[in-house]
């Protein structure tokens, strides 16, 4: 595998190479490199070499490359779908959904011409005139997680180089084939050479951009902990910052709510991806009346989901991405059990005979832990919802509340007044009601609170070419006697 780098192709410098794994099967898919501080200055120099010529192309001009790439992407769909769900083990029709939000990111993105323009008042005093404009900002990192191969890199780059950034991509070390077949896409657009550039490698590879001093903003999605760390490191180096982080995400379930509707989505947000989704509902929090039929609901639509391989379309649920991500969960399950827990649906060490390699845990259910203990405190990242119980909204809203994480909360009611208290209340980025997955369309912020989000600009839509951009105020003056002198 290799980075491209001003337009082209390029070894890395790495010694070691990290195998990429199919989750289902255990077959090996290709080789990441590992890319050290040399390579990330390669791709850093050549960003910051095409910048000053790419933010003087118009944005009506530097948008239509984002026009022709979306028919690439489109005939190239099922394709790319499928090497999504081969890296990272999703199912195809999950792998689709990810790719639609990666597409619609691009549309939102050719709306630049508009979005980027500043505002201006005439006559601040007589004859003095003050304009508002937005300029890019220079050379933007991009990192990213495993769990959406194409999507999350979306969130960030057809906006940053619509605005007139140029960028510099590093995807996870663990699902790098999929951003490798993007920039194959990238790179028959014609694009000035080093507006795009790849750089495959993990945790040195990521300190190198947050260390390097031409790199002006770092885009960054993962776990909480090296969210943090991004974000504390790259602001010392002075750098722009948004850093989205884990999640462990509440629903709150009314004995008002359709039981047998809710659950059926309760349960494709807990179990969809195999709970690697960072807006995936991880407890369940059932409110007086609601705690039998939704236990029961959520039971049984846990024991109905078919695991396999996500390429086979009878299947509705893939593997976890690594055995050590495998042996994590049950770990902490196991754990949660030791301490009482009860496994009203148990996922863990399922017989797939076919697949002898792959990761797979069923869904599980845990009942019977209060909100404060281990395995509903952390984030999971696998099939494992935790159901408890209160008495009323006051309780659960405080629940939802008392959480270290703050991505998504979800309300099941069909009470007008309740969903709006929740909708208020609820201290979290995005909120569903009636919806498990309440995951923001690309014009709409990707928001994150608490030790889901460092930072105060988020991906997608508005926000993003914000980021993207720096304004600059000009207050202007032209006396008559001046104008005609010069
Ligand atoms: P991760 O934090 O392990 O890795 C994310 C990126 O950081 C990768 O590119 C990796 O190479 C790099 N990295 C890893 N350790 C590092 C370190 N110590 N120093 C510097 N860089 C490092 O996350 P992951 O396991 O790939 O993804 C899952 C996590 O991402 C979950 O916590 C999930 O909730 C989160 N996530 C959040 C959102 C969101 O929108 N908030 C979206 C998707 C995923």
């Amino acid at each position: 595998m290799h980075n491209y780098i001003e337009g082209e192709w390029r070894s890395s410098s790495a010694t070691e190479l990290l195998p990429v794994i199919n989750p289902a099967t255990g077959e090996e898919l290709g080789r990441t490199p590992m890319s050290r501080g040399a390579d990330v200055d390669q791709a850093v120099r050549a960003a910051a070499a095409a910048f000053p010529a790419w933010r003087r192309v118009p944005v009506t001009d530097r948008v239509q490359y984002l026009f022709r790439l979306k028919p690439l992407l489109e005939d190239q769909f099922e394709d790319l779908a499928r090497t999504i769900t081969l890296e990272c083990g999703k199912t195809l029709v999950e792998s689709r959904g990810e790719l639609r939000r990666a597409i619609e990111n691009v549309e939102v993105a050719c709306g630049a011409p508009t979005m980027i323009q500043g505002y201006n008042s005439e006559d601040i005093a007589v004859g003095i005139d003050e304009t508002m404009i937005r300029q890019p900002l220079g050379v933007c990192a991009i990192i990213a997680p495993f769990n959406f191969p194409a999507m999350i890199p979306f969130w960030f780059l057809p906006y940053a180089i619509a605005a007139g950034n140029t960028v510099v991509v590093k995807p996870s070390e663990r699902v790098p084939l999929t951003m490798e077949r993007v920039f194959r896409m990238l790179d028959s657009l014609g694009l000035p050479k080093g507006v795009v550039n790849l750089v495959h490698g993990g945790r040195e590879t990521v300190d190198a951009l947050l260390d390097h001093p031409t790199v002006r903003a770092v885009s960054f999605v993962g776990s909480s902990a090296v969210a943090r760390h991004v974000y504390a490191r790259a602001a010392v180096n002075g750098k722009r910052v948004q850093a989205q982080g884990g999640a462990k995400n509440p629903v709150v379930l009314l004995p008002d709510a359709d039981v047998s509707a809710s659950a059926e989505i309760v349960a494709d947000s807990a179990f969809g991806c195999a709970g690697q989704r960072c807006l995936a509902a991880a407890v369940a929090i059932t409110v007086g009346d609601a705690a039998k039929p939704f236990s029961e609901a959520l039971q049984e639509k846990a024991q109905q989901r078919v695991t396999g391989n996500g390429l086979d379309a009878r299947v509705q649920m893939g593997p976890v991405i690594t055995p050590e991500s495998r042996t994590r969960i049950e770990t902490i399950i196991d754990r949660a059990i030791a301490q009482g827990a009860r496994a009203v649906v148990d996922g863990r060490h399922p017989s797939l005979p076919d697949l002898p390699r792959g990761n797979f845990i069923r869904p599980t259910i845990l009942e019977g832990l209060p909100l404060s203990s281990e395995i509903a405190r952390t984030e999971i990242f696998g099939p494992v919802l935790t159901l408890h119980h209160v008495d009323d909204l006051d309780a659960a809203l405080a629940l939802v509340n008392s959480g270290a994480y703050g991505n998504q909360a979800s309300l099941f009611t069909s009470s007008g007044a309740n969903a709006r208290r929740f909708r208020y209340e609820a201290e979290v980025g995005n909120v569903g009601i009636n919806v498990g997955v309440a995951a923001p369309m690309a014009f709409f912020p990707f928001s994150g609170a608490r030790e889901s989000f460092f930072g105060d600009l988020h991906g997608q839509g508005r926000d993003a070419f914000e980021f993207y951009t720096q304004t600059k105020v000009v207050v202007e003056r032209w006396p008559k006697a001046w104008t005609r002198k010069f």
